[in-house]
């Protein structure tokens, strides 16, 4: 099978990056490429899908690499797994799960599941800024993409299921599969837990998650962790104060002691992003030059040079992700120039956060607890499936209500451009279209 028709498969069956911002995999199926990343790092903690997909279909996933080395020509792909995680797994370091396929261990460091400091980690190859994995013939997909890209091949399959992790501050954590556009709130009601008052959901990790309302929102094909915690955490105080008090609080107490550059992660492999200029760019715009405005393209939004480096409780991340909202409006980023080098910094690896102390800090170590595996999907008798579940275009309806559905039916089609196709994820009834969502009713 021809590189094309496997890209065509994965659009047509809707496969977007499971694990991140949802970008439609046949998208980085290019030339050039001589290994794959199985991304199963899962760095955020009380985050357990990867381990679980890992632990329950390793075969499943080791044939979706198989497919897509086969289709794209790379001789070598790599299963990326926290070494702490792989032991308990029964996995080691080097193992061979297939011809040319490896298992890879590395530390247990925040954030090391982001691909710019895996690809680093894994391989020696750095990213340059502003460019994309292929730059330096590396394919990353998330291990539950892999995963789906094996059921689209195999089993002409599209995505219509998601697997979480429903964790945090609740007596029992646990790990399922349920359809895309389930109701939060009926996968919280299915498995009996509740939000508390006084208490926060985070669609996502406590760190990059997003605070989500469990009563109006739904599962989408980037959801990999409904994460419930009490609001007057760290992790959520910070996520709650806004830019401008941020910056207020700056005007105030920020010493300029660079604490935030230094522990950057981005910044310690060598990018030439300065959280603390960019602070200050925001307290003084005189000093809002275009050039340093661009390096915050390059942030990954871990938040450690707020939750972690900053003794004063400024978050320079809230900062910097006004200025990314302003640069994606003009289609501005940072782009390394041709023949400029970047080096790591020699001290990397010693001031890497250590995931541990990551949880302390965030207040959430106290919650992390190892989740039951719910092997049975959820049902659900009410799905909303939303239009925009990838990056690129938006998905575009192609039913109208009344329509009787069976899962699997085709209900938008991909958009013009970067897009994909969106898929019935339960049989039903059409009940509600607009350009922005589809509900079924069983
Ligand atoms: S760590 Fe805090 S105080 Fe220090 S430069 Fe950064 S924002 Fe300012
Ligand atoms: S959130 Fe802060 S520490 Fe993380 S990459 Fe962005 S600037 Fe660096």
């Amino acid at each position: 099978m021809p590189e094309l028709k496997l890209k065509s498969i994965l659009q047509k069956c809707g496969v977007v990056g499971a694990g991140g911002a949802g970008f439609p995999s046949y998208g980085k199926l290019t030339d050039g490429a001589d290994l794959l990343v199985i991304n199963c790092i899962e760095c955020e903690p009380l985050m357990y899908t990867d381990y679980e997909l890992v632990r329950e279909k390793l075969p499943e996933i080791v044939q979706g690499a198989q497919l897509v080395m086969e289709h794209t020509n790379i001789k070598r792909a790599v299963v990326a797994i926290k070494a702490y995680r792989a032991m308990t797994l029964g996995l080691a370091d080097s193992q061979e799960l297939a011809p040319g396929i490896c298992v890879k261990t590395v530390p247990n460091i925040y954030p090391m599941g982001d691909e710019i400091n895996l690809i680093y980690q894994v391989t020696g190859r750095l990213i340059k800024p502003g460019n994309l994995p292929i730059s330096q013939g590396v394919i990353v997909y998330n291990a539950e993409t892999v995963y789906n890209i094996r059921n689209a091949v195999h089993e002409n399959m599209p995505v219509i299921t998601k697997w979480l992790t429903i964790g945090g501050d609740i007596p029992e954590a646990y790990t399922v599969k349920v359809p895309v556009g389930m109701r939060i709130s009926d996968v919280l009601k299915a498995i009996n837990v509740t939000v508390p008052k006084n208490y926060v959901m985070f669609d996502g990790g406590p760190s990059m998650g997003i605070i989500k309302n469990p009563a109006s929102d739904v599962v989408v094909k980037t959801t990999k962790a409904l994460i419930i915690v009490p609001d007057n955490i760290p992790a959520v105080v910070q996520k709650q104060r806004t830019v401008e008090q941020n910056l207020r609080l700056a005007a105030s107490t920020c010493c300029s002691c660079t604490r935030c550059t230094d522990l950057c992660p981005r910044h310690l492999l060598g990018y030439p992003l300065e959280p603390h200029k960019l602070i200050r760019a925001g307290l003084y715009p005189a000093q809002e030059t275009p050039e340093l405005i661009r390096t915050a393209s390059l942030c990954c939004s871990c938040d450690i040079c707020g939750t972690f480096s900053c003794c004063q409780g400024i978050s320079p991340m809230m900062v910097i992700k006004e200025y990314k909202k302003i640069l994606a409006e003009k289609g501005m980023k940072y782009v390394a120039a041709p023949g400029q080098e970047f080096t790591p910094a020699e001290n990397r690896d010693s001031c890497m956060l250590v995931s541990q102390k990551w949880k302390e800090v965030l207040g959430v170590a106290k919650f992390d607890k190892h989740p039951t595996y719910i092997p049975k999907d959820l049902t659900a008798d009410k799905v909303e499936i939303r239009m925009r579940q990838h990056i690129g275009v938006p998905s575009v309806p192609c039913v109208a209500v009344g329509d009787k559905v069976t899962v699997g039916d085709m209900i938008a089609t991909a958009g013009p451009g970067l897009s994909v196709p969106q898929y019935a994820s339960i049989t039903g009834s059409i009940t509600f279209v607009d350009e922005n969502r589809i509900i079924i009713e069983a």
